[in-house]
């Protein structure tokens, strides 16, 4: 039997778990139309919503940017 390769796991091993982002608000702007959200998974995924009035849903105005090509932020 041998062991893993600890060192070298596969590709699959990187890539996060496929989930229901649970969406976090960066920071949110007032705009003619409503309310901009710019929003954040704890996987590092973000994404661009809008809200018509306060206690409106959120709608996505953006498509969902993964983790690996949002900016870093350090
Ligand atoms: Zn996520």
């Amino acid at each position: 039997m041998t062991e893993p390769d600890l060192l070298d796991p596969p590709v699959s091993a990187l890539r996060p778990t496929p989930h229901e982002h649970a969406w976090t608000t960066d920071s949110i702007h007032r705009v003619v139309a409503g309310w901009v959200l710019y929003v954040r998974c704890g996987c590092g995924a973000r994404r661009v919503d809008t809200r018509a009035a306060p206690d409106a849903p959120p709608v996505a105005a953006s498509r969902t940017v993964p983790a690996r090509w949002a900016p870093s932020t350090t």
